[in-house]
């Protein structure tokens, strides 16, 4: 199992690999779970090699205390991912490592998917997101480096970098992988309390029901009565129920034919804040 903790010490070993061989990336913040390794595994399907970057990036935080509290577990992360294979190569960086300097977001102009939902909430959240991927693509120069639809606007942002810098990787978006009970599988899943944990079945419940009710209910309904649940809810408080056009990740007021909607949820477990979508057609 090889860990690199510099940019320098990643680009010897990547030397070393033939340029016809396919290299995947899969970028994340650690305490890994399973979700984590789904995409891990895909990556291993398509490529020759797998570099899974383990970096907590600080530029995308706009809560300092959230940055503080996120769970950092580097050991128990390697011996997970060597557990799976061994063969997978680990990048786990410090920040002025990774920057190269100041630790500090570019400013992006991803367009209008960039100031819905997390964009709207979470101030200068994506130029953190553009900034570390773009450096995470830059480093490895994968063929392909795979992301969640747990995040899903994430993901369309992530396309859109590789646009707009022209970078030669291509993106693949992988399902979300849930519970038992349903809730999508979060590394901040490791705050909740077993009682918020429980009370939190409210999003993927909530995301369910309009899913079931798409076919034969208006959007405004569905958004009334999705909100009203979670007034109902002591544990948790709803930032935003949105059902978007998947493309343009506008709040959708109609629906209109040939169109494809998710619905978005973004909700707070005390000071712990969840996020998870599904398509509804
Ligand atoms: P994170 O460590 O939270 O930044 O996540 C790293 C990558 O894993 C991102 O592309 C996420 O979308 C993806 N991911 C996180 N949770 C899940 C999940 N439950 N199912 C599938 N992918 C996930």
């Amino acid at each position: 199992m090889k860990i690199f903790y510099t940019k320098a010490a990643l680009s010897k070993n990547l030397k070393t690999i033939k340029p016809s061989k396919k290299i995947g990336l899969v970028p994340t913040m650690g305490a890994l779970h399973k979700g984590h390794l789904s995409l891990i595994e895909q990556s291993i399907v398509d490529n020759d090699h797998t570099i899974v970057s383990v970096f907590v990036n600080p530029t995308q935080f706009d809560n300092v205390s959230d940055l503080k509290k996120y769970p950092r577990t580097l050991e128990e992360d390697v011996n997970l991912i060597k557990s799976l294979n061994s063969k997978v190569f680990i990048f786990a960086p410090e920040a002025e490592d990774l920057y190269g300097g100041d630790v500090v977001s570019r400013k992006f102009n991803f367009g209008a998917i960039a100031n819905e939902m997390e964009g709207k909430h979470r101030k200068g959240h994506f130029d953190g997101v553009g900034t570390v991927v773009s450096l995470l693509l830059k480093a490895v120069k994968p063929t392909h480096a795979y992301f969640g639809e747990k995040d899903f606007q994430q993901l369309q942002i992530v396309r859109k970098l590789v646009e707009i810098e022209q970078i030669d990787t291509t993106i693949k978006g992988c399902p979300i992988v849930r519970e038992q009970n349903g809730i999508a599988l979060s590394s901040r899943n490791k705050r909740l309390t077993q009682e918020q944990f429980e009370a939190a079945t409210l999003i993927s419940q909530s995301l369910k029901e309009a899913k079931k009710l798409f076919k034969t209910t208006s959007i405004n309904k569905i958004t009334n009565h999705i909100k009203a649940k979670f007034n109902a809810s002591s544990h948790l408080e709803l930032e935003y129920f949105e059902i978007a056009n998947v493309k343009t990740l506008k709040t959708a007021s109609r629906k209109r034919k040939g169109n494809e909607y998710r619905g978005f949820i973004a909700a707070f477990a005390g000071e712990v804040r969840l996020i998870d979508n599904m398509a509804l057609n």
